[in-house]
């Protein structure tokens, strides 16, 4: 019998590695299509409770010492992570940073969003795309709930006028609007990168809502400056309904750190970069005890992929996981995800899969908002998990690079069709024609072929992967598109 459906898989999966899972005709059943909206409910006579999204830059999974670093110690960060819910399979919806952030902000894979990448992966200083103004992101969702909606940090989703956070949601916008890696002024380089910390190596703009106010930003003071500018809104607003988006543009490489901070980790200078991320968190906090806001303000800390290996000891651990930033292995797409908001959220460990993907429908579960029911959304309402210690939505999870589906994790099970390292001289592309399959609870490292033993489980996820693609199909990539240099 095992033989028989081996045989299935195998057949099958010959077939969609040659079309590539695309174009694959299979109705969904309906009663798969979630909706969240149902559940809503509008809190109309108590103050809407505000919230709060701190997103680190290609931290890893293992670097906090919550989740198991040696020599990091992020206290702040760990307090939220024990008071509150610590996640231990939270996964981001791409392992490279533009596809990830706007699949946070708008509840969907990047895919369905211009974000699958077809060559280019990210946007670049020359880019012309950005997330499609027609996206409905968090920060519009919950405007139309009577928020007041501010970002401080790294964007990524097109610097052009057309495509900055003010024209997709928000109110106010403050940071450098792409990677601290880019505009390159003399070479982009492992020397420099990892070199002596100099912001003139890195012409990248300080922008504040749609002007430059700085160039090259002076990323010493990065962190720092982007706190008060964190908290400054959080005070300001403390009367009505908030959304902070607070994307870091630490810990990405290359690391900058202020004077008060250099030489004060165990880590090295990664370390004194987290410390500082640590007390920024940490003020985040304390402000909103001071206004006594912290019982009615959702803060969820995560990041938008794994670390950036290349970088040596510049870049993250992704700690027992394999590989990092930039591949469908465990290591660059699990990362700590943290949900603290005292009184409301349960204190916990939670070992269900949840995905940067449910950010959307859980927010607007806690807040009353509306789901956009005129489009697919990929997330699951996590609000029963984080105030009931109740079962989550979310049973599987997608695993794409570029337009292709790498691997797909359902339950304790993932498959992978697709193998690749990133950033290196050869990234050994594979379309196996025999997928690999990993107990992840078992062995996170994905170790441990168990394809032969478990042959169900892999035509489990083939079906899986069939059925999405069914309602999924390749699409355009707003990351093609450049200025024309002709
Ligand atoms: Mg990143």
């Amino acid at each position: 019998m095992k033989k028989v459906f081996l045989i299935f898989s195998v057949t099958l999966l010959l077939g969609l590695s040659a079309c590539t899972l695309r174009h694959i005709d299979s109705i969904l059943s309906q009663d798969e299509k979630h909706n969240q909206s149902a559940n809503s409910t509008v809190h109309s006579n108590i103050k809407k409770p505000n919230v709060i999204i701190i997103f680190m830059d290609d931290m890893g999974y293992g670097d906090l010492s919550s989740y198991g670093h040696p020599t990091i110690t992020t206290p702040n960060i760990d307090k939220l992570a024990q008071e509150g819910q610590k996640w231990t399979n939270f996964y981001t919806a791409s392992s490279v940073c533009s596809p990830s952030r706007g699949a946070l902000l708008t509840g969907r894979y990047p895919i369905r969003i211009g974000l699958g990448p077809l060559k280019k992966r990210v946007f670049f200083p020359n880019s012309t795309g950005g997330l499609p103004t027609s996206e409905i992101t968090i920060a519009e969702m919950l405007k139309e709930e009577g928020y007041k909606t501010g970002i401080v940090g790294k964007w990524h989703l097109g610097h052009l006028p057309e495509y900055l956070p003010t024209q997709q949601g928000f109110d106010s916008y403050y940071g450098i609007p792409y990677s601290n890696d880019m505009d390159a002024t003399k070479g982009w380089n492992l020397a420099n990168l990892l070199g002596e910390s100099d912001i003139n190596l890195w012409n990248v703009p300080l922008m504040e809502n749609e002007r430059i106010i700085e160039r090259p930003a002076d990323q010493t003071s990065i962190t720092k400056r982007y706190t008060e500018k964190a908290l400054e809104f959080i005070e300001k607003h403390q009367h009505d309904p908030f959304f902070l988006y607070f994307p870091h543009t630490m810990v990405h490489t290359p690391l900058f750190a202020s004077q008060d901070y250099l030489g004060t980790s165990k880590r090295g200078y990664f370390g004194d970069v987290m410390n500082e991320v640590d007390w920024s968190v940490g003020q985040v906090i304390s402000t909103l005890e001071r206004l006594q806001l912290d019982q009615n303000t959702l803060v969820i800390f995560t990041s938008d992929n794994g670390p950036w290996l290349m970088m040596r000891d510049h870049g993250g651990s992704s700690g027992l996981l394999r590989e990092g930033k930039g591949t469908t292995w465990e290591g660059g797409m699990r990362v700590p995800g943290i949900f603290y908001m005292p009184g409301t959220v349960q204190s916990a460990t939670v070992t269900d899969i949840g995905s940067t993907l449910d950010l959307l429908p859980t927010i607007a579960h806690m807040t009353g908002a509306k789901v956009p029911e005129d489009r697919i959304i990929d997330g699951y309402d996590l609000s029963p998990v984080l105030t009931e210690k109740a079962k989550g939505g979310r049973d599987h999870m997608i695993f794409y690079r570029n337009q292709d589906i790498y691997a797909v994790r359902k339950g304790d099970y993932k498959a992978h069709f697709i193998t690749e390292t990133c950033y290196t001289l050869n990234n050994n592309r594979q379309e196996l024609e025999n997928p690999i399959l990993f107990n992840v609870n078992h062995d996170p490292s994905e170790r441990y072929n168990h394809a032969e033993a478990h042959p169900a489980k892999l035509d489990e996820i083939i079906q899986l992967a069939i059925d999405h693609r069914s309602e999924t199909p390749n699409s355009y990539s707003e990351l093609e598109k450049v200025v024309n240099e002709d």
